[in-house]
């Protein structure tokens, strides 16, 4: 079963959720504690292991914040 892993550099992100609104998974949040440099809560997720490795996140984010790996294939 192929599986999603995320990497993610969250000093970049800006906190929009345009990926939470894409995620088919509903796994994606921004993080409630953490504020990132620029003065956001960045982008994390809650349950990587339901990660299906689509990358509607990685594509939906204007500011390149998301690579997705696929494993398993
Ligand atoms: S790769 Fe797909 S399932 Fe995984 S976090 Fe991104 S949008 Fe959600
Ligand atoms: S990861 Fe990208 S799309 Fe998601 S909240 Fe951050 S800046 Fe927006």
């Amino acid at each position: 079963m192929v599986k999603g892993k995320l990497i993610m550099r969250t000093d970049r992100c800006k906190g929009c959720e345009l990926c939470v609104a894409a995620c088919p998974k509903k796994i994606l949040k921004l993080d409630e504690v953490f504020v990132n440099k620029k003065g956001y809560h960045p982008i994390s997720i809650t349950n990587e292991d339901e990660c299906i490795g689509c990358a509607n996140c990685a594509l939906m984010c204007p500011d390149g914040v998301i690579n997705v790996y696929r494993v398993g294939e």
